[in-house]
Order: C-alpha cells, then structure tokens, then sequence
C-alpha cells in the first residue's frame, strides 16, 4: 500500500479532532476526503504533513512509518501541500514563488556566485525551466513575472499547487483548491487535476464541490465529526443514507 493511515488519532485537550481513522491511498490515484465543516479533514492534512504529531494510529508511506518524522522529513520523503487558505509570498513573483518552494535561494552561495557566475547561472537557469514547467501545466506561465497577488484569486490558488509540485512530491495534499472559484476556473482546475494524476502523482483531495469531487476522485473518504462514515465512488457515497444524513442541514453544500 502507498499510504496507509492507521487508526489515526488527533486530540486538542478535550476534543477529539480525528478519531480511529484508517485509509489507505492506491499510488496514482485522486483520493477524495470530505466531510461538514469541523469534521477533521484539515487536522488530517496537518498530521500527514507533520505540523501535528498524532495522539495515537500510524501512517504508514511506501513501507515506511513516516508519523514519527519531523515536518521537513515527511516533506523530502515526497509530500507536498497546499492550504485552505492561500499562502503566497504577496511581494514576489509567480515564478519567485516557485522558486522559493524549491528551496532554490538558498543554495546559490555568495562565494560559488562571485568564483562561479558561469556555473550558477547555469543552475538557476535548470530552476528556472524547472519552475516554468509547472507553471505551464498549471496555465499560469504567462504571468511568471507578474506580482503573485496581482493574479485573479484562482490563478493565485493554482501558483500555489504549482509551487507545491516543484518540490517533486510523490503525492500532493490539497486543501479546497476550488474554494471561492467560479464554475470556469473550477472546470480549469479540473482539467488541471487530471493533468497532474497523469504525471503520476498521486492526490489527496479535501473539497467542498461535490460536482468536483464526484467528477474526479477514484475514492472518497467520507468524515463526520472526526469518524469515517462512508468510503467508496462517488456513486456509492452519494446514494449512502449515513452520508445524506451527515450533510443536512449543511447550507454551504
Ligand atoms: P475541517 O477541515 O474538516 O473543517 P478541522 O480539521 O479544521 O475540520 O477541525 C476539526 C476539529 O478540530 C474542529 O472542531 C476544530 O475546531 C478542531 N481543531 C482543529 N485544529 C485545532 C487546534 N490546533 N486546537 C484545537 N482544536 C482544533
Ligand atoms: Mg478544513
């Protein structure tokens, strides 16, 4: 199994955010999590991207247990993510952006710049078509040196999933990319979606829109007050009573 989360446990004093939660992820494929707002799909994110060590289970990546590991570990072991809410550098460019999730100012020394200008131009430039890549899989390559935040909010959302995937993960957490979209930008992400599975990348994917999620995900892991309730296709999901009966009265879906 590519990631199996084992009896995942995640408690903040007295509450129970995620409670005995098992999935197992298939490599390649788009893995939907979802659930009404509160029921633990965020905290589920922060777990696997180590900001949170768990209160009890196991995640278990490509045969490895990964949820004793430090944050940067989990991240070199092939994890990347996007936020619910954006978090772009506002005072540097798309493309800079990318290059600063790459890690890439970072390793151009002053003393290698001054006694090899030739060498580090050459490295930057292999960065820089690196991160070109990804912005054009994203359809954002047109404003690489434009102010991030002068972009419409969803093309700032897919720079984000750009910067993400520069950093070369295996698999990708994304956290309601479609939320505040409109139904074209939506549809763009959709395409985009599908685009980047077909790269081999693997998804994991929170999000509101059932039309999306249902359009896309291979399996959907169905939350509700920190419990996995249901798990199947979207046609499976969608016809499930404890599901329906999870999501009344939710005026946002
Ligand atoms: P979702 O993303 O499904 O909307 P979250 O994972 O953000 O839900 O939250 C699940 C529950 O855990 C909520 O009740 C939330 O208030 C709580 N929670 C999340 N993070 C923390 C935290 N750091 N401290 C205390 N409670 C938290
Ligand atoms: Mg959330």
């Amino acid at each position: 199994m590519f990631l199996k989360i084992e009896n995942l446990k995640m408690q903040f004093g007295g509450l129970i955010a995620v409670n005995d939660v098992s999935i197992n992820v298939e490599k390649g494929e788009i893995h939907g999590l979802i659930g009404p707002n509160g029921s633990g799909k965020t905290t589920i994110f922060n777990v696997l991207s180590g900001y949170y060590k768990p209160s009890g289970g196991k995640i278990v990546f490509d045969g490895k247990t990964i949820s004793n590991l430090p944050a940067y570990q989990i991240t070199a072991a092939g994890f990347a993510r996007t936020f619910q809410n954006l978090r772009l550098f506002s005072s540097m460019t798309v493309l800079d952006n990318v290059l600063v999730g790459m890690g890439h100012h970072a390793k151009t020394g002053l003393w290698k710049t001054i006694l090899n200008p030739v060498a580090v131009q050459r490295e930057e430039n292999i960065f820089i078509e690196k991160a070109m890549n990804f912005l054009n899989l994203l359809e954002v390559a047109d404003f690489a040196n434009e102010l991030a935040t002068s972009l419409p909010y969803g093309s700032q959302r897919r720079v984000e999933i750009a910067r993400a995937l520069a950093t070369d993960p295996q698999i990708i957490l994304l956290d309601e990319p479609a939320a505040g979209l409109n139904e074209i930008e939506t549809e763009k992400l959709r395409e985009i979606l599908m685009k980047i599975q077909n790269t081999g990348v693997t998804i994991l994917l929170v999000e509101h829109d059932m039309k999306l999620v249902m359009g896309i995900c291979d399996v959907i892991t169905v939350l509700d007050y920190g419990k996995k309730i249901a798990e199947g296709t979207g046609a499976a999901i969608s016809n499930d009573p404890v599901v329906i009966e999870a999501y009344l009265g939710q005026e946002d879906l």
